[in-house]
């Protein structure tokens, strides 16, 4: 686990004013990376988010290179030391302020990219509140299957069809078996859905047949960014059994530009305990690290906003509210040490999923799934439209921050978009 230092301290300010502001996501504290283009035609670079403005890691005499996922591989101290360089730089007073303040450029001048090249993808089910919701609406006296407690549940995604934040997508396609059809048949999704989850991204990579221990496992991990799993839930149910979803997870998925880093997370750590009475993990995914400060505090969001509420120049309603330590029944050193204990080997750029966030109560479900229950109860919005699940026109923005007492808040930015209507 990464420790506490001089990077964190809450008093820091920075000469980019915007970094000061209270209700910044990113403050001087946060400094997460992510990669941007001036223009359509021109390449990728490595920046880091400060208040409204993105730094040119290249420009800044900090990388000399364009390269993420190699970046991504630096070992512990090197990594450190990149932080603290950028963090001196862009303090108050910095002697580095003349070199530094010719590569920053507007957030609103530059397009955001998915941050890495996402090698493999792989998303887990770690929100037991989400397990046991959809779990009900199959199985009502038996909703957590026997083995929820002691592996954690995963199946392998598809990064091909990962996408930048605001990068529209069209509605899918897909096999679908109505509930009493006698004959599936080729149509456009109906029950088209979002997932409220983080994205977890690996740094160091491991070698084929070595797995990782949980001791290292957090070692591996580079960052967190926001995660939006989008769900055709009439494709999935008709072609789950027996291995798992397929096509009604993989025409599109949405990632946030910025990875905050697990050193700017570290001050918000928190112990992870599981409920008296339930199993203890076995020992390979067990630590005393992992109990004493395994989980990690984000609050989270997801809002809906609809075609007529954009028309109406309103910012949409937040229809989920949750936060990652109260809800995971994994952490992820578990998930790494979990992947890797057959020999499975993670590179730099593969990204885990979390799966859906819920919370247990109402207003806290990270699926329409959940909210409506399968899409009996419909969601009443605040213009008075109603919706069970998403349609065309409509974008959700996933949102995450982390704040606690006597710290600086940071947030992860925003994970946005929007459903374009199906075309054959
Ligand atoms: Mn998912």
């Amino acid at each position: 686990m990464t420790t506490i230092d001089a990077t964190h301290d809450p008093t820091l300010e920075s000469w980019v004013a915007s970094a000061n502001a209270a209700d910044t996501d990113f403050p001087l504290q946060n400094l997460p990376f992510g990669r941007f283009r001036r223009a359509d035609d021109s390449d990728w670079c490595i920046g880091v988010a400060v208040g409204d403005q993105v730094l040119d890691l290249r420009q800044a005499g900090l990388v000399d290179g364009a390269d993420m996922n190699r970046l991504m591989r630096l070992a512990a101290e090197p990594r450190k030391a990149l932080r603290h360089a950028i963090s001196e730089g862009l303090r108050e007073g910095s002697a580095m302020r003349s070199r530094f303040e010719p590569a920053l450029v507007a957030q609103s001048e530059v397009e955001m990219g998915v941050p890495c090249d996402v090698r493999d993808y792989t998303d887990f089910y770690v929100g037991i509140h989400h397990a046991t919701a959809v779990g009900k609406l199959f199985r009502p006296d038996n909703p957590l299957l026997p083995n929820y407690k002691h592996v954690p549940i995963g199946y392998h995604g598809r990064a091909s069809t990962i996408n930048a934040s605001g990068h529209d997508f069209r509605r899918p396609a897909g096999q679908l078996m109505p509930p009493g059809a006698t004959q599936p048949e080729l149509k456009a999704c109906e029950r088209l859905d979002y997932e409220l989850e983080l994205g977890i991204f690996i740094g160091r990579p491991n070698p084929q047949g070595v797995p990782i221990p949980m001791e290292q496992a957090e070692e591996h991990v580079f960052g967190i960014a926001l995660f939006n799993d989008w769900s055709a839930r009439d494709i999935q149910s008709w072609e789950y059994q027996p291995l798992g979803p397929f096509l009604s997870k993989n025409f599109a998925s949405t990632v946030s530009p910025w990875i905050v880093t697990t050193e700017a997370l570290a001050p918000f750590r928190r112990a992870f305990e599981r409920p008296a009475g339930d199993p203890q993990p076995l020992p390979y995914l067990d630590s005393e690290a992992n109990r004493a400060q395994g989980a990690i505090d984000i609050g989270l969001e997801a809002w809906l906003q609809t075609p007529a509420m954009r028309a109406a120049g309103h910012a949409g309603d937040c229809i989920a509210r949750s936060n990652y330590a109260q809800v995971a029944y994994w952490t992820m050193a578990q998930l790494v040490a979990h992947h890797t204990v057959n020999g499975c080997s993670l590179g730099a750029g593969d990204l885990l999923g979390s799966g859906t966030l819920s919370g247990p109560g109402p207003g806290q479900c990270g699926s329409l799934l959940e909210a409506t229950q399968g899409g009996k109860q419909a969601l009443t919005l605040s213009n008075g439209e109603q919706r069970t699940f998403l349609q065309d026109g409509d974008a959700i923005i996933l949102k995450g921050y982390c704040s606690r007492d006597g710290l600086r808040r940071i947030g992860f930015g925003e994970c946005r978009a929007t459903v374009l209507p199906y075309s054959s």
